[in-house]
């Protein structure tokens, strides 16, 4: 069964507010194995509504519309609907006695332009609402079955709950949907598509997306089958497989924090860590403390902004300040050993860099050194973000927090510190 999603409203496509609607449809309609192609938005224009609910009619098997179902001048939905389906509007008494009363148990004077909610393209199905007093609309146009829902989402999602989502599932028959996310840290989108693009472009079932953001590729796989089990057994070889693939980058195949990986890690390793962070501001020790239970392995982090605070606090030397500059493997490290020192640590990692937009230290925007030092481990990375600031900073964290997990999984690459 295949599913198109129409949300109508000038303010959606104005962007004056996000078009949550579909976003919540698509998710409901996929965990019953309903599949959405295409979604639509249109503004508050008759002729367009119409060219919307055609295309939705003649590609989809279920067509869902949002919006436009209010008493003001602008909610056009139901006309359109009626247009498009041939058929005349009628009136329906019980509807106009329904939305009468809902004013009366309000005590509100109810405008006489309310009484619109009242017509009813010939042949359609009316879905009574519970909250608002826009009625809900169904009706079967060339083979494709239209709902017309409202606008206001907890409208809309009563509708979808009570009725709509039943009736396809009853409809669509058993089928249930089952995802998997691998997450990897310090590999670009396009090379993990390319490891394992070839795995899914015989079948459409399970199907592969890769998002890529915030300093880590996600990979989802989506499997559909008759239950959740068979969805999930479908899955498993492919979560093995492309795990195999993309190697010590993948962090996690249960879709946790890369925080909480290193969490995972330090807390059956038994270790502590602290940290010393330059451009990230404290960014890294908030993500580290962000996992409950963090108390049992994190000591702290030392935010040493200046070169000076690098200096007294950390015990970077004035030679490497004035020589290779605070954006450097040098002082990457001396942070981390004055950071393992000050805290007592059994590992410390640290962070420094220019997070742009000017060049810092003698540095261009983006570079960033990240540095650990355990026991005798004494290990640099350089790394070049893209990106503004905010980019760079998250680029610097996945960094320091990567080093620890491969540190702890004994993968930390010999010659990282080649990589400026
Ligand atoms: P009403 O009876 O309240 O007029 P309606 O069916 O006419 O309902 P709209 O007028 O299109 O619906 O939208 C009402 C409100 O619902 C909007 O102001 C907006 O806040 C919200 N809304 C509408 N469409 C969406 C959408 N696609 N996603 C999220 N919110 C929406
Ligand atoms: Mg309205």
């Amino acid at each position: 069964m295949r599913a198109e999603v129409v949300g109508v409203g000038t303010e959606l496509l104005l962007g004056q507010i996000p078009n949550t609607n579909a976003q919540w449809i698509s998710e409901r309609l996929a965990e019953i194995g309903v599949d959405v192609l295409h979604h639509q938005v249109v503004g508050d224009n008759p002729e367009r509504i119409e060219e919307a609910l055609r295309h939705a009619i003649s590609h989809a098997d279920v067509a869902i519309v949002t919006g436009g179902l209010g008493p003001t001048q602008d909610d056009i939905t139901r006309q359109a609907v009626a247009v498009v389906a041939g058929a005349r509007m009628l009136r329906r008494p019980e509807l106009e006695e329904m939305i009468r009363e809902k004013f009366a148990r309000a005590t509100r004077q109810m405008p006489q332009s309310n009484l619109v909610q009242a017509d009813v393209p010939e042949g359609a199905r009316v879905i009574l609402p519970e909250r608002g007093t826009a009625p809900g609309l169904a009706v079967e146009i060339e083979g494709t079955l239209l709902y017309a829902l409202p606008g206001v989402p907890a409208e809309m999602r009563e509708m979808m709950e009570e009725t709509v989502l039943p009736e396809l599932a009853s409809l669509a028959g058993p089928a249930s949907i089952a995802s998997r996310i691998i997450r990897c840290v310090g590999i670009p989108e396009s090379r993990v598509a390319e490891l394992t693009d070839d795995l899914f472009q015989a079948s459409a079932n399970p199907t592969v997306a890769y998002l890529a953001g915030g300093g880590e590729v996600k990979v989802r796989f989506t499997a559909k089958a008759s239950s959740r089990e068979d969805a999930e057994a479908l899955l498993e070889p492919l979560v093995e497989e492309v795990v195999r693939r993309i190697g010590d980058h993948v962090f996690t195949t249960t879709d946790e924090e890369l925080e909480e990986t290193v969490g995972r890690l330090l807390r059956d390793a038994g270790k502590t860590l602290a940290c010393a962070e330059s451009l990230t501001g404290g960014e890294l020790g908030a993500r580290i403390t962000s996992v409950p239970g963090a108390s049992e392995y994190f000591l702290g982090s030392a935010v040493c902004y200046s070169p000076m605070a690098k200096r007294t606090i950390l015990g970077v030397s004035q030679e490497t300040i004035d020589g290779p500059g605070v954006v450097s493997a040098e002082c990457a490290r001396e942070m981390a050993w004055g950071a393992r020192r000050l805290f007592g640590a059994d590992i410390a990692v640290a962070l420094t860099g220019a997070a742009g937009p000017q060049p810092h230290g003698g540095a261009e925007p983006g570079q960033i050194w990240a540095a650990l030092e355990a026991e005798g481990v004494s290990h640099q990375r350089g790394l070049r973000s893209p990106g503004d600031r905010d980019l760079v900073r998250r680029w610097a964290e996945q960094a320091g927090l990567d080093l620890v997990r491969r540190h702890l999984q004994g993968k930390l690459l010999p010659d990282d510190h080649r990589q400026a």
